[in-house]
């Protein structure tokens, strides 16, 4: 006898129920973490950890348990790239000293082959890059297509530090954002997903992180006396922070406001923003240009050859 409609919504439900709890876990998504042009720094909890209610060991399970998600998927995507695709994905991470920006690279990054990773940390420019334009360094260094490009800091630079140190024109700033604007969206538009990541770390926490820096002989490499320069600049820095997340979160390249004071939730959900942004590429692993049952059968003749 064929199903009532109400039977066959008791029967989804009670599938739905017993569905293990794995699948049913929420995870911090791009709708979650994205801001937009009425970003305040008001609304921001550097502790929270949005879309996640686990704990720290619980994520750290997660994220391992993804590994063989994001690799599959990069490999495809490294494949892709091999094969005349033009698609690749950039990671733009940006963050206040001890953010955690490395930590991002070591545990997330460090889950999928390098081969297909291109990193790339933008410091003060070098005298050759400061005689280009500010973008000149940045084009450069973008992912090529089948590559996951990471930016260490990034083109935001130029319009974060260097208002904070009076290196560029305060009247310059509004025509730089429509620069970057139109820049992302011309790569976008080239086959790169753009993906976003402000790390937002409080003063407080930033604050123990150097002062661990500090005390720990073995952490003072990561030292560098001109995080305190930028620290006592904190207003300024959220100031310019707000305005560029404001001015340069568009559609096609939408900023993600990442809560870092706890560093395993940002490891997490910045390995969420990249698992999704891969999975909406929807790559198939790409057909062969060749005859696969031919080439077998040579292999197979191969085998007997004198060797
Ligand atoms: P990080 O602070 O990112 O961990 P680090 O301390 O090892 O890195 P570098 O990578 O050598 O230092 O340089 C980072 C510094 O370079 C930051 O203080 C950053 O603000 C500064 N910087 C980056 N881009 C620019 C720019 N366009 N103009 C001026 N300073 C810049």
């Amino acid at each position: 006898m064929a199903k009532s409609k109400g039977d066959k919504k008791k029967d989804a439900k009670d599938k739905k129920e017993t569905r293990p709890k794995e699948q049913r876990v929420e995870v911090p998504t791009s709708a979650a973490l994205r801001v937009g042009p009425d970003f305040s720094w008001e609304d921001v909890d550097e502790r929270a950890t949005p879309g996640w209610d686990g704990d720290k060991a619980a994520a750290a399970v997660h994220l391992a348990a993804r590994a063989d998600e994001l690799s599959d998927l990069q490999e495809r995507l490294y494949a892709h790239g091999r094969t005349g695709g033009d698609r690749s994905v950039l990671l733009v991470l940006q963050g206040m000293d001890t953010a955690g920006k490395g930590g991002i690279v070591r545990h997330v990054l460090g889950l999928v082959d390098p081969q297909g990773v291109a990193l790339r940390s933008f410091g003060v420019p070098t005298p050759e890059e400061l005689r280009h334009h500010y973008l000149w360094r940045v084009r450069r260094a973008l992912p090529r297509p089948g590559q996951i490009g990471v930016f260490d800091r990034s083109h935001y630079e130029d319009v974060l530090v260097t208002r904070v140190r009076g290196l560029v024109d305060e009247a310059e700033v509004p025509a730089r954002f429509e620069e970057i604007n139109r820049f992302e969206r011309k790569l976008v538009e080239s086959g790169t997903t753009i993906i976003k990541v402000a790390m937002a770390v409080s003063y407080d926490e930033q604050g123990a992180r150097l002062r661990e820096r500090l005390e720990r002989p073995e952490k003072h490499w990561k030292y560098n006396p001109g995080d305190i320069d930028a620290r006592v600049e904190w207003p300024e820095y959220r100031r310019v922070y707000a305005e560029a997340i404001r001015a340069t979160s568009t559609e096609h390249a939408p900023w993600h406001l990442v809560p870092a004071d706890r560093k395993w939730f940002a490891r997490l959900a910045v390995g969420e923003l990249l698992l999704e942004a891969l999975r909406g590429l929807e790559l198939a692993w790409p057909t062969a240009d060749f005859d696969v049952a031919h080439e077998l059968e040579r292999l197979s003749a191969s085998d007997d050859l004198p060797h």
